[in-house]
């Protein structure tokens, strides 16, 4: 096997603002917490180093005339007709270097998808990237550019015949739908907090796909409080015949982490135990990986958690040389590879049931529906 992990102190260059949720330096955090766990050392990882493309590359999906607003708001300064392609809200702050931004995390996405068409590397990690809601003609969502949609095209122009894209971000992977909802060589899989309680408001399970894409768009939407265990059953149903039975060439998969019990922008209640069992799920289903970030606010777990699936994707156990001579004599020791996993949570019975009354109603619909177009009884 051969392992990337993509990494440039750059996106440090960057900030949405003090006080914007999306911190973009949580690629270096998660980049030095994996060098202290020893997860770079193995000879066949290597870390590369990504390159800003050019904005012919953003024009492969992009609306020339949002290109060139965006390239506009590059100096920081905003004026009102970028509104209309959603440029200037509080989701989407225009800030000064916007556009180098957005050119660089297509470069990081962009290098990883040419190492798995190339035959370089077999997994490829980057934090920095899976904006997931960007539209074709405007930004929404703290999402500026839609990496992932340039990177699966680009995969199928390489001559990969299927793609998987799996999201397990809090938030439906709306601006991916769209791209590919009439499709059927791109398997769509989200799973998501009910757009009747989160942003984008999409994603319910009867959006199956149109055209020759019916039920080659899957989306699992889940209840608030849902805990690691119903999250993994609900995951393992769903994701792992369908993949089966689809034998993808490469799995694209948008590693949001804001799934958490403790993130501020949503109200599902996992923790990386679950999390951890859903990334060993997504590793055993295809050799060839392409792991983008996306999105994950509470930004020291968020990095536990990324640490964590790196590790899993590599087959490694992170270890800590510094263990025990790092820590101070008043500060209690707490620094060690167990420091990386949460605590296990498991939610009150009687709201369990609930729940999973909740999700076996989507499950229901999702094997009626979606399962029989793959051919699984
Ligand atoms: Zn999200």
């Amino acid at each position: 096997m051969n392992s990337a992990f993509i990494y440039t102190s750059r996106f440090d260059d960057f900030s949405l603002g003090e006080y914007h949720p999306f911190k973009p330096y949580r690629g270096t955090m998660t980049f030095e917490l994996c060098y202290r766990y020893g997860l770079l050392d193995a000879s066949w990882i290597e870390v590369m180093e990504p390159a800003p493309v050019t904005e012919e590359v953003m024009l492969e999906y992009h609306l020339p005339r949002y290109v060139e607003t965006l390239k506009d708001a590059n100096s920081g300064s905003f004026d009102f007709t970028m509104l209309e392609y959603g440029l200037g809200t509080g989701d989407n702050p225009v800030f000064k270097g916007v556009f180098d931004f957005s050119l660089l995390v297509l470069g990081a996405t962009i290098l990883g998808a040419e190492l798995l068409s190339e035959g370089k590397a077999d997994m490829v990690f980057s934090p920095v990237g899976g904006l997931h809601h960007a539209g074709y003609d405007h930004a929404e969502g703290f999402c500026y550019v839609n990496d992932i949609v340039i990177a699966i095209n680009r995969l199928l122009k390489s001559g990969m015949k299927k793609i998987v894209y799996v999201d397990i971000d809090a938030h439906h992977g709306n601006g991916v739908q769209d791209a590919f909802y009439d499709r059927d060589d791109v398997l769509f899989i989200s799973l998501h907090q009910s757009g009747e309680t989160l942003y984008p408001g999409t994603g319910f399970e009867n959006e199956t796909g149109e055209g020759r894409g019916v039920g080659y768009t899957v989306n699992i939407p889940l209840s608030e409080y849902t805990d690691d265990d119903i999250y993994v059953q609900a995951f393992e149903s769903v994701y792992t015949p369908l993949v089966e039975s689809f034998r993808p060439d490469c799995v694209v998969a948008q590693i949001g982490l804001d799934t958490l019990k403790k993130d501020p922008l949503t109200n599902l209640r996992l923790t990386n135990n679950g999390y951890s069992r859903v990334i060993e799920e997504i590793r055993k289903s295809c050799p060839k990986i392409l792991a983008l970030g996306g999105g994950g606010y509470s930004v020291s777990d968020v990095v536990r958690g990324w640490t964590l699936a790196w590790a899993i994707f590599n087959g490694l156990e992170p270890q800590d040389p510094y263990q025990g001579i790092i820590s101070g004599n008043l500060v209690p020791f707490t620094q060690g590879p167990d420091e990386l996993r949460d605590p296990p949570y498991h939610l009150a019975e009687n709201i369990r049931r609930d729940l999973h009354e909740y999700i076996e109603k989507k499950l229901a619909f999702i094997r009626e529906r979606v399962f029989p177009v793959h051919g699984i009884g």
